[in-house]
This record gives structure tokens, C-alpha cells and sequence, in this order.
């Protein structure tokens, strides 16, 4: 840890020590159910990541519990408080959105300070705590500069400092790293998390990026229309997904509809897409019940021998270590595979999931 870090951190208090509680809430627009029954215990200073499509719901349950839309049901406890029915500013949470929201006419240290000048924290005790905030997110000698003057990364740190230094028991970030480019967003996942380990807030954080949800969070809430579809480690969520959707979300890009075929303790063998395969049950399934079967492209093999989903090839393209590609099945299903060589574009293939990789649920695919 660098110096500049280490003068930075500072001791959790009691409300930073609080559970964060969400049971039950809902939100609805009109007839419209944008929240249906989530359900959450946070604990004091994890990291949650809210996950799911566009349009699940992840920021509407973030303003909720910023206060700026209010519950059409359910409550939000933090420790032994109600805060739902609290004013966002009473709430104390720090928020960083996607879009920086910085004051343009006002300096970096201005804009950090804003939040204490609110609370009527004023003079040294500021200024101690204005270059904290500063140090944590390296931008000390930039304090005087305006917003614009500043680099985009370097906007969104100034967001975030002005979020930590009010020592609040949460900080809420929607998206804060979707404006950013590739490299920068990688540099800013692992300043993120620093920061988090640092100040001891609890941190929730929606995104739909699976990538930055594995390597941010301690747990990770998948979330589909509204509710809650699985609650897991990154490890949990990538190797036991509990169902073909949340799959889907982890990368398990090929999803093929069918029928059990046989069942023997966790293996299952269904047919699907004019051939019989092999996966691990993720639910209890019977012969000739509907099944889905996902598997990652990285785990679907073009073959030469054996029993494998006779496709054609659509397209390949090279990734450093081997091919991958698109081909189609005879009844038109998507297969995203993985070959160690070459194929041109409508050569036979045929492809075979990686012995144990592929997962069967329950249900029809959609
Ligand atoms: P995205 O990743 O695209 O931001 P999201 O998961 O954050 O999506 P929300 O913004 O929470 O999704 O929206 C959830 C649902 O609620 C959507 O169907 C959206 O159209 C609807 N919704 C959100 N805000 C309003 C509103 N003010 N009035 C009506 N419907 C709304």
C-alpha cells in the first residue's frame, strides 16, 4: 500500500459496521412491476454486485436505496434503523453514477467538499479530509483544476472520492465505469476495489458486465425482471449457475433445447440438436422431461470422432490460442465453439461438449 493510501484509511464507524437489510421491496410503475419481492442481507463492508440484462431492475433498486425513488413496498433496514422512509441526504450514502455528475464551474476540491459543506463540516477538519479523499484516489495534485481539465478516468475518481469522503455506511455505483475505455476500465475495476478494502463501506455496484461482477465482488445478485434469480460467490455464480439464465449471464453461450434421454446420478444425457449429449443435471430431471443444455464456447469442441452436433460453419475467428466460432445446427440452433484449427466458412463440423463442462436444467429453451 502506498503512503499516500495508508493516510487515507480510516476506522469503520458504527453505522459503517451496519447490516444492510432489504426485505421484500418492491416498486412498481403503473401495473408495471420494475421491483417484485427483492430480498438481500448485506453484510458491513462487502462488495455486491447487482448483475442482470437491461431492464431487470439493477437501478431501480439502486435509487431506491438512495432514496431518489421511493418503495411502492418493502423496507430498507440499515443495522437497527429504518431508513427507507428517510431522505436521501439522511441516509448518509455516498453515489457514483455513470455520467460523473461533477459540478463543471467548480474545482476538483470544491466538487470533493461539496458533500461536507452540506453537513456543515467546514475548515481544517474539510481540508484533512478533502486531501484524504484525495490521496485515496490519487489525484492530489489535481485538486485545483476544473472538471473539464480532467481525463475521464480522472473525472469518475473525482466522483468517487467526493461519494467516500462523507464516510458513509454505503457507497451505491451505477455503471461508473461504462464511459470509460477497455484499458482504463481494467485499471479502474482494481482501483475500485482498493479503494472499497480501504474505507470499510459496504459497496453495492450494478453493472451488466459479467467480467467486472467476477472480479469486483464478494457476492454477486443476478437479478431478471424484477427479482432476484440467484445469490452467489463469483466461484458459485461461473461453475453453479441454478439456472439456464443466469448461465446465459455467465457465459455459457450456447443453449440447446431438448429431452432427457437417461439420468444417472448427476450425468444426464439428453438429445438435442440431432444428437445425444452429455451434461451435468443443475435440476432433478426424469427421462423425457424438456431440457436445456449450456455450455461456454471454450467448452464446446470441434471433433473428429465420436458422438458430437453435426453444424455448419458460419464463421471463425482466431484468439491467440485457439479458433473460435459460430456454426448452426440443422434445426438452426446458435453453437459457439472452440476448434484448434481453422475451418472455412460452410464446412461440416461436428461438436462435442467437454466431458463434465456442459450443464442441463429443466424447461424449454427460450
Ligand atoms: P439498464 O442496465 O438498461 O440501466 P436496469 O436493469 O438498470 O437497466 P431499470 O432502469 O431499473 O433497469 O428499469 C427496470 C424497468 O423499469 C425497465 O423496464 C424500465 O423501463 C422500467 N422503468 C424504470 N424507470 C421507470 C419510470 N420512471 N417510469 C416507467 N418505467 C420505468
Amino acid at each position: 500500500m502506498s503512503q499516500q493510501a495508508q493516510t487515507a484509511t480510516t476506522v469503520p464507524s458504527s453505522r459503517q459496521r451496519a447490516r444492510l437489510e432489504l426485505n421484500g421491496l418492491r416498486r412498481s410503475f403503473g401495473s408495471y412491476n420494475a421491483l417484485d419481492g427483492i430480498d438481500l442481507s448485506i453484510e458491513p463492508g462487502e462488495f455486491i454486485a447487482l448483475l442482470g440484462p437491461s431492464g431487470c431492475g439493477k437501478s431501480t433498486a439502486l435509487n431506491c436505496l438512495a432514496g431518489l425513488l421511493a418503495l411502492t413496498g418493502g423496507e430498507i433496514r440499515l443495522g437497527d434503523q429504518r431508513i427507507d422512509t428517510l431522505e436521501p441526504e439522511k441516509r448518509g450514502f455516498g453515489m457514483v453514477f455513470q455520467s460523473y455528475a461533477l459540478f463543471p464551474h467548480m474545482t476538483v476540491r470544491k466538487n470533493v467538499g461539496f458533500g461536507l459543506a452540506m453537513r456543515g463540516i467546514k475548515g481544517a477538519e474539510a481540508d484533512r479530509r478533502i486531501d484524504e479523499a484525495l490521496a485515496l484516489v490519487r489525484l492530489g495534485s489535481q485538486a485545483e483544476k476544473l472538471p473539464g481539465q480532467l481525463s475521464g478516468g480522472q473525472q469518475q475518481r473525482v466522483a468517487i472520492a467526493r461519494a467516500v469522503v462523507i464516510r458513509p455506511p454505503v457507497v451505491l455505483m451505477d455503471e461508473p465505469l461504462s464511459n470509460l475505455d477497455a484499458k482504463l476500465r481494467l485499471e479502474m475495476r482494481a482501483e475500485i476495489r482498493g479503494i472499497h478494502d480501504q474505507i470499510g463501506s459496504t459497496t453495492i455496484y450494478v453493472t451488466h458486465d459479467q467480467d467486472e461482477a467476477l472480479s469486483l465482488a464478494d457476492r454477486i445478485v443476478v437479478m431478471s425482471q424484477g427479482r432476484i434469480m440467484q445469490i452467489g460467490t463469483p466461484e458459485d455464480l461461473y461453475q453453479r449457475p441454478a439456472h439456464a439464465e443466469v448461465a446465459d449471464f455467465m457465459g455459457f453461450r450456447t443453449r440447446l433445447a431438448g429431452r432427457v434421454v437417461s439420468v444417472s446420478g448427476e450425468e444426464v444425457l439428453i438429445e438435442a440438436a440431432g444428437a445425444r449429449l452429455a451434461g451435468i443435471a443443475r435440476d432433478a430431471l426424469k427421462p423425457g422431461d424438456a431440457a436445456v443444455l449450456s455450455v461456454r464456447p471454450e467448452d464446446l469442441v470441434a471433433v473428429d470422432e465420436g458422438e458430437g452436433i453435426p453444424a455448419v460453419v458460419s464463421n471463425m475467428e482466431y484468439r491467440g490460442r485457439a479458433f473460435f466460432g459460430l456454426a448452426h445446427a440443422g434445426d438452426g440452433s446458435e453453437l459457439f465453439f472452440r476448434a484448434d484449427s481453422h475451418l472455412p466458412r460452410g464446412a461440416a463440423a461436428k461438436l462435442q461438449p467437454a466431458a463434465g463442462r456442459a450443464l442441463v436444467f429443466r424447461g424449454e429453451a427460450q
